[in-house]
């Protein structure tokens, strides 16, 4: 079994609370394995829906380290969320012995290899979001949508 951020499969967990994310090629792979959908913002205790958020002064491993933070588009700090949303997802994955996760690209929470870059512009940059960085920080595979 692998897990995979909820909204890739349609679930209107996102902060606009709609299926915006929703990846067709993610919602074919029930059809040869099995999944376990999370949403670690929601996790994390945050609204749906809420304010879109960003990392702001690095990546998901510098908040782990915390040395940056997660913004939210009303200029509060959402950082503990994050925190906490990352490790109830690895609590999940690591009490179900999960080794992979697929993730949303761009996500401040599930973005694996790229997040948007903190201006709230739409830019990306290289980087992994909180969970994802957790998440490889204790073994499990990170797989972006863009590679499905
Ligand atoms: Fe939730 Fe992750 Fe999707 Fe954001 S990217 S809505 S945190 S599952």
């Amino acid at each position: 079994m692998k897990m995979i951020s909820a909204c890739l499969l349609g679930i209107r967990c996102a902060w606009s609370g709609d299926e915006r994310y929703k990846n067709e090629q993610a919602l074919r792979l029930p059809q040869t394995e099995s999944l376990l959908s999370v949403c670690p913002e929601q996790l994390g205790g945050l609204p749906t829906p809420r304010s879109p958020q960003e990392i702001q002064g690095g990546s998901g491993e510098d908040v782990l380290d915390h040395k940056a933070k997660v913004i939210n588009g009303d200029n509060v700090d959402v950082t503990n969320h994050f925190i906490r949303g990352a490790e109830e997802t690895l609590k999940i994955a690591r009490r179900l012995n999960l080794k992979e996760f697929i993730g949303k690209s761009g996500s401040p929470s599930c973005g694996c290899c790229h997040i948007h870059d903190g201006s709230f512009s739409g830019m990306l940059k290289v980087g992994n979001g909180v969970t994802a960085a957790l998440l490889r920080r204790h073994g499990i595979r990170l797989v972006s949508e863009g590679d499905l």
